[in-house]
């Protein structure tokens, strides 16, 4: 039996967990993801009775990667299965700017979409920062609207981005209070690293922002609490980079080879080496199952929100 120094639900306590002798406790993103979803989908059933009509989320796809196609099919799947309206609009790659703006516009005056998603990256003539600030701020369900990372930059309550919202909630389940808590988030991006340093602030976190060009990122990394890594480096982070005891969420989805499976074929792992990680770390998302399904069931909930906050029914109870 090992003992770990994390912390308890016991809000804002620190107290000494057991951990079992396979090493780290695992966080269900995908269960706690079902149980969201369930929830919303109750909920979704409520603002029907209110307002006789349902939520409605829109999906804006341009061109035609795979990657982003089994996304969007991805999430009307979901959107549908929660009782909600899914409006998928798919435009060719060569699209001009002004006509793609001319359709988020009609999307904004649409009184049956509640929310907006811009399917990333866009072709390289369209500028995404007009596109994505053109939606109306409170159907940007991706929070990525400058107006809401204001918001959340000046702490705020706004449309918080998906997958650090997430990744929040698998916190907050897992840990309570995280007050205090050294907090290392790895990657600064927009739509990840940022957002996330900001939630882990205004939840009273010591936030660190590490990045490319970070000196000693090992050491770094090693005095966090709560480690998050949101790179896009297969394996970046090893075993012996974690604080013994620290809670580690992986966001990172890179694509391998794994010829174990057969010749040519691949798999998906995060930016945390999880084997290594599993020795040292309190608690560990795995990749795939952990952040991945949390990103798309937090999508709903701001979805059912803004439906909420747009049809003046009463803001939701925090699901976390
Ligand atoms: P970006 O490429 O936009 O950002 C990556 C960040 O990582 C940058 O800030 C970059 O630093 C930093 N970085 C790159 N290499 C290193 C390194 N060797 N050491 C330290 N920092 C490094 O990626 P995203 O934020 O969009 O996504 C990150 C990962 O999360 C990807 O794997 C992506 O697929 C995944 N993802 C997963 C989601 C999910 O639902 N699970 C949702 C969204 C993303 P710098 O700024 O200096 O260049």
């Amino acid at each position: 039996m090992r003992f770990f120094l994390s912390r308890g639900p016991a809000a804002g306590s620190c107290e000494f967990r057991e951990a079992n002798d396979l090493g780290a406790t695992i966080i269900k993103g995908r269960a706690t993801a079902a149980e969201l979803r369930g929830y919303i989908a109750k909920r979704v059933a409520e603002f029907g009775d209110a307002r006789g009509s349902v939520p409605g989320l829109a999906v804006v796809l341009v061109g035609d990667d795979p990657a982003s196609a089994i996304y969007v099919r991805n999430k009307a799947r979901k959107t549908k299965e929660v009782g909600m309206v899914s409006f998928e609009r798919r435009f060719p790659l060569e699209i001009e700017q002004s006509r793609l703006l001319d359709h988020i516009r009609d999307l904004n005056d649409d009184d049956r979409v509640h929310g907006i998603l811009v399917q990333l990256p866009l072709p390289p003539q369209i500028d995404a920062n007009a596109v994505l600030n053109s939606i109306d701020p409170s159907k940007d369900v991706d929070g990525f609207h400058v107006s809401n990372a204001g918001l959340l930059a000046t702490g705020q309550n706004g449309m918080v981005p998906c997958t650090p919202l997430g990744c929040q909630i698998l916190l907050r389940r897992h840990l309570g209070d995280l007050a205090g808590a050294e907090a290392v988030v790895l990657g600064r991006s927009n739509i990840v690293g940022k957002p996330m340093a900001n939630l882990l602030l205004k939840d009273n976190c010591t936030v660190t922002l590490a990045h490319s060009r970070t000196r000693d990122l090992k050491d770094v990394c090693a005095r966090a609490d709560i480690l998050v890594s949101a790179v896009g480096r297969a394996r970046l982070i090893g075993g012996d980079w974690i604080k013994p005891g620290a809670t580690v969420i992986d966001v990172g989805i890179n694509r391998v080879p794994a010829p174990e499976k057969g010749v040519g074929k691949s798999k998906i792992v995060g930016d945390v080496n999880f084997e290594s990680a599993l020795q040292v770390a309190g608690a560990i998302t795995p990749v795939p199952g952990g952040v991945g399904p949390m990103t798309i069931a937090c999508l709903l909930s701001n979805t059912l929100a803004a439906a909420h906050r747009i049809t003046g029914l009463a803001d939701l109870r925090s699901f976390a």
